[in-house]
C-alpha cells in the first residue's frame, strides 16, 4: 500500500496525474493535471486532436476532517476542427472526477497519514 501512487488513491481509473499535495492556510490543495484522452466536441461530436490552451479549474471538495480540500485541476481546451461547427473550441471534461473523488476521501486520509 505504501508504494501506491497518489493518483490511484485519489482518482482511481480517472485520467489525471497528481503533481503535488500542499497545505494552504489549513486547506489541502491537490495539484492535478488531466491526462485524459482528447474528447469529442460537445456541439458536433467530432473527435478533438489539437490543444488550444490549458487552464486551471478549481474543484472545491467537501472537507476531510476539519480541512477543506481544493483540487486545482489543469484542463485543456481543444480546437474543434470541423469547419462547419459553431464551437471553435471547447474545454475537456474529466469523466467521473468529482464523484469518484468523493468516494476516495478516505483514501486521501490514509495516504497523508
Ligand atoms: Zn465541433
Amino acid at each position: 500500500m505504501a508504494s501506491k501512487k497518489v493518483e490511484d488513491v485519489l482518482f482511481p481509473g480517472i485520467g489525471v496525474r497528481v503533481k503535488g499535495v500542499s497545505d494552504s492556510s489549513g486547506s489541502l490543495v491537490v495539484e492535478a493535471v488531466s491526462t485524459a484522452r482528447p474528447g469529442r466536441c460537445p456541439t458536433c461530436r467530432k473527435q478533438a486532436r489539437r490543444v488550444h490552451s490549458r487552464h486551471q479549474s478549481a474543484l472545491d471538495e467537501r472537507p476531510l476532517g476539519s480541512r477543506r480540500i481544493i483540487i486545482r485541476l489543469q484542463v485543456r481546451r481543444y480546437f474543434c476542427d470541423r469547419r462547419s461547427c459553431s464551437s471553435p473550441s471547447f474545454v475537456e471534461q474529466v469523466p467521473g472526477l468529482s464523484t469518484r473523488y468523493r468516494r476516495s476521501s478516505i483514501g486521501l486520509a490514509g495516504w497523508l497519514g
